[in-house]
């Protein structure tokens, strides 16, 4: 397994914080997963199989990383996504380990370790974002995201208090 030490990083991340602050933070298979790279076991993760609207932010910092609408059934037995929130809010990076080439994921903000992407997704983008559910804290859609995302017609006030005209 490789051993990434999250203080001796190169790039300067936005979130920074010291070691032994990340240990009391996270959980221990958070903080291995997203402070030293390790995988945690298929269909242990709790994202597996939610089905539920809203976004997966970064457990380390707190990130908003994916959308539940890029979320596909994998069958990998890790949460899987077609593509990220943003582009930018995600760092790629060749990963050499294992006797493998694989592409790692980071978040850009703290620089934790995600997952890995591959190219062989089901849909349009045909990226496929394993990643490791501890190391995403999701947060359901909320009402008002709800009535944004499907403005009523006929429903005037609520029409001129939405996103469009502020
Ligand atoms: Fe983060």
């Amino acid at each position: 397994m490789r051993k990434v030490q999250a203080g001796t990083e190169a790039v300067a991340r936005e979130v920074q914080k010291p070691d032994e602050q990340w240990r009391q933070e996270l959980t221990p298979l958070q903080y291995s997963v997203l402070r030293e790279a390790h995988t945690e076991r298929p269909f242990t993760g709790e994202y597996v199989h939610n089905h539920a609207d809203g976004y997966y932010r970064c457990a380390g910092c707190g990130s908003k990383l994916f959308s539940s609408d890029a979320k596909f059934d994998s069958g990998t037995g890790w949460p899987s996504f077609d593509e990220p929130l943003v582009a930018e809010a995600v760092e790629l990076r060749p990963d050499n380990s294992l006797f493998m080439r694989r592409t790692e994921v980071v978040c850009r903000r703290c620089g934790g370790h995600l997952g890995h992407v591959f190219n062989d997704g089901p849909t349009k983008t045909r990226k496929r974002y394993c990643m490791n559910s501890c190391s995403l804290s999701f947060e359901p859609a909320t009402a008002s995201q709800d009535a944004a995302a499907a403005q009523e017609p006929g429903d005037g006030e609520i029409a001129q208090s939405g996103p469009a005209s502020s």
